[in-house]
């Protein structure tokens, strides 16, 4: 035996790791620390480096400060708008107050006779010093003397184990941890993009001593993070580019025109935009990877429908995929409206079909007799074979996931046009959908209504269901929406789609048709209750979010949102977008009874604004950018430490060194890319296709 130490074991147990012990393992596999290796990339949600502590009857107004005391009050204000937590915190030679605003969590954290540390700017509150939102940290006593450190990291905790102890854990073992890092950077290339080494940023970003050095800690970790995704990416896009060919549809002046003869109207500037683009990619002998972005009822289906007529034209079968069944039928009957009369051959295939009805249609597909088939995923089914299929729309891809849409392509390879209503803002773009190409139509449409939106306060309620009667008795027809299916118990006070239709259908709309439409009803009653709503047998659609995408009655001109709080904000654009579709103007309807500010904020963006663009951005700053749309859905694990809306130039920079590298060097092959090959290798095993590089 020698003496030098051999490191821990990464893949060793928490439990075993020194300073844990069983209790304090199971607390860390709930923070998902299964191993010891897990603790290097259980990161820190912040570092706090505070600086000189003051004494409080020296500070001023203006000033920048860090103060140490002793809680002697705490009051929550819960109905001052907004609610302010209230504190106030003496040291041996004054007492400040502290107000944090919408803070009422904090409450729990913090008890009268805790000391704590706080630091932010001062101001006057009533002739006294006061901090306004000061960050803080419970100490466990106060500071004795000036030297003693205070800073570093702070960990997400959980109850039982609080984030100094995190800290004491990881730094007991960081450096012997940090043995099994190795950079997979060559020194210049660290030294020209201005990083650090992997192995001291591990150790920094636990352990730094000042800003500077988490600063250096974190810019390396997310330049890794942002890097290897971006390889993932460059990896997918190169092997769809190179490794698969695709039929060329070509497009004649004849062919343009007679496509264009089937629409009952002009297209517009940005469809045929888009449809330019479309074309240019089908040409060519590899598939076509085009994610079109376009607001409810821009007009993208009658773009894809120009592109799968081509494909028809050029001998071949189209395939468009919808997420729902509602939606596929839909298609289909826009598709039959459009192609009245016409020779192409078309289909609908979805998951309630007859076996005997669907295997005829199985065979009919296989032998090329149907030209496009309309479908949910079912059309992803094993059994279900084309004879020439050069091109899939794929309607609203993130309810799919990549998975799914790789399913469809196993044997062929079409030209792919991904349709979303959602809209990304580019940032989000670049990253998860980085291996494709991006096309827009931002305007509608010409012809159309206004969509006028309001906020309803409950008194109003009455009134507004007789603004509704009026219209509905001139003919138009309204959706109400509502969050749940049904109530829970009698205790459950969201309303809900099956307790409130009886309300409506027997009291307040008892004059009118009116329907229930929701996800746990037979697809069978479900398609026979649009088709009456769409054909204006029924007035009012009682209903939840299944009708939330690219269902298109133009006469629906009025929409009711209750407990609206209780929808995201992109969500409720998309429900918003059911009406507008016609020429008269149109009127969404927003309950809510909520208190909490930031869906006050959310719904009072909504009122302002009409432009979904718009309404994702704002959308991402109230939220961030993991509930909106997560990167796990896209095959890519989700980022720990970088984010790709705050650290966006950092995301740039690695996406142009992650495409270079490829580009160069595809199967990173070269001494100075193997590094990196088994970095990714390692970290997206199985998660994304990378078979021409392991
Ligand atoms: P999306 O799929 O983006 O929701 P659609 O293609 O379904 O939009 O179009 C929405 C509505 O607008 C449909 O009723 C369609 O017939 C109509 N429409 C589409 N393009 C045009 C156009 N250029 N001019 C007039 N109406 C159009
Ligand atoms: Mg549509």
């Amino acid at each position: 035996m020698n003496n030098t130490k051999t490191p821990i074991d990464i893949n060793m147990e928490i439990q075993y790791v020194k300073g844990v012990g069983p209790a304090r393992a199971e607390l860390l596999n709930k923070l998902d620390v299964k191993t010891a290796g897990d603790l290097l990339e259980y990161y820190p949600r912040d570092w706090v480096f505070p600086p000189k502590i003051e004494k409080i009857r020296n500070i001023m107004p203006t000033q920048e400060v860090t103060i140490a005391g002793v809680i002697e009050s705490i009051d929550f204000h819960k109905f001052k708008r907004p609610p302010q937590l209230e504190v106030y915190l003496a040291d041996e030679t004054g007492i400040c107050r502290i107000i944090w605003f919408n803070a009422g969590y904090l409450a729990n954290q913090l008890n009268v006779g805790i000391p704590i540390i706080a630091w932010g700017k001062v101001n006057l509150y009533k002739h006294n010093t006061q901090l306004v939102n000061p960050k803080f940290k419970v100490i466990e006593q106060l500071p004795q003397n000036e030297a003693e450190e205070l800073g570093g990291a702070v960990y997400p905790a959980t109850e039982g184990l609080s984030s100094a102890q995190i800290s004491r854990i990881i730094r007991n073992v960081i450096d012997e941890l940090s043995e099994h890092v190795h950079d997979f950077f060559d020194a210049s290339y660290l030294k020209e993009h201005n990083l650090i080494n992997r192995k001291l940023a591990y150790q920094l970003i636990h352990a730094a001593t000042d800003d500077e050095q988490a600063a250096k800690a974190k810019r390396r970790l997310k330049y890794d993070e942002l890097f290897l995704m971006s390889t993932a990416i460059a990896v997918r896009r190169y092997r769809a580019e190179n490794f698969s060919t695709a039929q060329p549809i070509t497009v004649s002046d004849k062919l343009d025109s007679r496509i264009r003869s089937r629409f009952p109207f002009l297209l517009t500037e940005d469809q045929n935009n888009v449809i330019a683009e479309i074309i240019e990619d089908m040409g060519k002998q590899k598939p076509m990877n085009r994610l079109l972005q376009g607001d409810v009822g821009s007009g993208k289906t009658v773009v894809a429908l120009y592109a799968a007529l081509a494909a028809i034209a050029n001998k071949s079968q189209a395939a468009i995929m919808a997420p729902t069944e509602i939606l596929a039928n839909q298609h289909f009957l826009s598709i039959e409206r459009y192609l009245r009369n016409s020779q192409v051959r078309r289909a609908i295939i979805t998951g309630g079909m007859k076996s005997k009805e669907r295997t005829e249609l199985l065979r009919q597909i296989k032998e090329g007799e149907i030209d496009i088939v309309v479908g949910t995923v079912a059309l992803l089914e094993e059994d279900v074979e084309f004879k020439n299929l050069s091109f899939v729309v794929i309607d609203e891809q993130h309810k799919f996931g990549v998975h799914q849409k790789a399913g469809l392509r196993k044997e062929h390879s079409p030209h792919c046009l991904v349709m979303t209503t959602t809209p990304i803002p580019r940032t989000l773009a670049m990253t998860v959908f980085g291996d494709l190409d991006v096309s827009i139509i931002k305007h509608r449409p010409p012809g159309r209504g206004k969509v006028i939106t309001k906020w309803v306060d409950p008194t109003h309620r009455e009134a507004a269901f007789e603004f509704i009667r009026q219209r509905l008795k001139a003919k138009k027809q309204a959706y109400f929406v509502y969050p749940r299916i049904s109530n829970i118990d009698e205790n459950d006070l969201i309303k809900a789609a099956v307790n409130e239709y009886e309300n409506l259908s027997k009291l307040h709309f008892k004059d009118f048709s009116v329907a229930l439409l929701h996800g746990q009803m037979k697809s069978d009653d479900k398609n026979k209750i649009m088709a009456d709503f769409r054909s204006g047998k029924i007035d009012v659609l009682v209903s939840t979010v299944v009708i939330e995408v690219g269902v298109d009655v133009p006469n629906a001109t009025m929409m009711v949102i209750e407990t609206a709080d209780r929808f995201g904000l992109a969500q409720l654009h998309q429900l918003r977008g059911r009406i507008g579709r016609g020429q008269s103007n149109s009127y969404c309807m927003l309950f809510s009874e909520s208190e909490n500010d930031i869906a006050k904020q959310r719904l009072e963006i909504l009122v302002r604004s009409n432009d979904g663009f718009d309404i994702a951005e704002q959308d991402l700053r109230l939220r961030g950018p993991g509930e909106l749309f997560s990167t796990r859905q896209h095959g890519l694990p989700d980022l720990k430490i970088a984010n790709i809306i705050d650290d966006f130039e950092l995301l740039s920079m690695a996406r142009r060194d992650a495409f270079e590298i490829i580009k160069a060097d595809p199967a990173m092959q070269q001494a100075e890319h193997k590094n990196i090959r088994k970095e990714l290798i390692a970290k997206f095993e199985g998660k994304i296709e990378l078979v021409d590089i392991a």
